[in-house]
């Protein structure tokens, strides 16, 4: 049999929070199974909110559904995604993301997992590695 999940059957939050900094909404869209190791979480971000630091231990894929979406990573490396575009993250690289400091964003996030685990969440992301994230990004249009 196939299952239909109906939008916010399976709950979700709101706001700021030790993972997410300024407005940002989650509502959880489907969950690993027997047969799916990975699962689908709609994260809304308004200008400026964005994730805190964290790892995935076996990859992330985010698919841009509105607005934009900006992540950076560890290593430096800034990016914008746009509606309709792909940012692919392999396992335990370090990064965020969020929402552009004048246009909010949505992504679904779809997660893989090992054991039941699929992310590792580190530090916030300060105003100031945002706000340099943001120059980045601009000074590469
Ligand atoms: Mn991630």
């Amino acid at each position: 049999m196939q299952e239909l999940i109906q939008k916010g059957t399976l709950g979700g939050f709101k706001g700021d929070s030790k993972i997410f900094s300024g407005e940002v909404s989650v509502d959880m869209a489907f969950k690993a199974n027997e047969w799916r190791d990975f699962s689908g979480g709609l994260v809304r971000f308004s200008p400026k909110a964005r994730s805190a630091w964290h790892t995935h231990p076996k990859g992330q894929t985010l698919l841009v559904l509105e607005g934009a979406i900006i992540t950076g990573t560890e290593t430096g490396q800034v990016q914008v995604a746009k509606k309709g575009d792909v940012i692919s993250c392999p396992p335990n690289l370090k990064h965020w993301h969020g929402a552009l400091d004048d246009e909010a964003g949505m992504h679904l996030a779809l997660t893989s997992e090992i054991d039941g685990k699929n992310v590792t969440w580190l530090k916030k992301v300060s105003d100031k590695e945002y706000n340099k994230a943001l120059i980045r990004a601009k000074n590469q249009n």
